[in-house]
């Protein structure tokens, strides 16, 4: 196997212009019991429109659905305090159905998905990410902790060098088998005066799976500093220093948020800490 681990993507299968999505949004969202297992289903459709998601925004809000420390199994019973339904809720809200359960539909009229199944797949997904971050920042217990995860067993290695290298071909393997929920369109820029690929996902979920590849595959994300969770809302986000807060809430918007005086309104700017960025 190569010994580089990341691999430029873009080198590989030309320029990616921008990646579309089918949009499943709707006016509401709630959850019903059927067959003694629970679904989010969305009511009253709001037309299908393809969207693009650039950069790791869409990954990582997904990411912040989980509250806690992923447990060692993913059944639903251990997850539904560490991914809760409130935050789900609010997840498609934003973004719409992160799929589509086809059973659902074709057994019961129903757009909508198993939330069991949901948290299941986040946990994986999410598991996998922590091995891959774990592995690029050198961090050796986190390694262990997420190689038990994914389905490794750290004792079963004795030489560092092959426990990194299974590791590496653990991750391309996990990555390879979603290979197939893309499809490519050859789009021509008149402005640039030239060709870009198009990608196109069935859903959400999928576009996270790829920008869950294209984050392995990608060396320019390496470069850009450290990768940190927000200390106000746990989403994932790259800076340097002491940088605490994402652009969302950054220390600013924190610190006036939790120090409204009695009449509800903020201090004065001029009182507000000066904002580390
Ligand atoms: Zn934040």
């Amino acid at each position: 196997m190569n010994d580089q681990f990341t691999r430029d993507l873009a080198n590989e299968v030309g320029r990616i212009a921008s990646v579309e999505t089918l949009n499943m949004k709707f006016a509401e969202y709630f959850i019903r019991t059927i067959d003694g297992k629970d679904y989010v289903l969305g009511k009253n459709k709001k037309k299908g429109v393809f969207c693009e998601f650039n950069e790791y925004k869409l990954l990582f809000s997904l990411f912040s659905l989980v509250k806690s420390p992923l447990p060692r199994y993913f059944d639903n019973k251990y997850l539904i305090n560490v991914v809760p339904i409130e935050a789900i809720l609010q997840f498609c809200t934003e973004y719409g159905l992160p799929y589509e359960d086809k059973n659902l539909w074709e057994e019961h009229r129903y757009a909508g998905f198993e939330v069991g199944h949901f948290r299941y797949r986040i946990a994986v997904l999410y598991s996998f990410f922590l091995l891959w971050k774990a592995f690029y920042e050198n961090d050796e217990a986190s390694i262990n902790l997420n190689m038990l995860l994914v389905g490794l067993k750290p004792a079963d290695y004795s030489d560092h060098k092959q426990k990194r290298a299974h590791i590496k071909e653990w991750l391309a393997r996990y990555v390879t088998t979603f290979g197939n929920h893309f499809s490519f369109e050859v789009d021509y820029n008149a402005v640039k005066d030239g060709f870009f690929l198009k990608l196109r996902t069935r859903n959400i979920f999928d576009t996270c799976y790829y920008q869950f590849a294209t984050l392995l595959t990608n060396e320019d994300v390496l470069f850009k500093g450290n990768l940190k969770s927000c200390k106000a809302c746990n989403a994932f986000f790259w800076g340097h220093g002491n940088k605490r807060y994402c652009e969302k809430c950054n220390r600013k918007t924190v610190w006036s948020r939790n120090h409204k005086n009695k009449k509800g309104e903020l201090f004065p700017e001029k009182y507000l800490p000066p904002v580390s960025l």
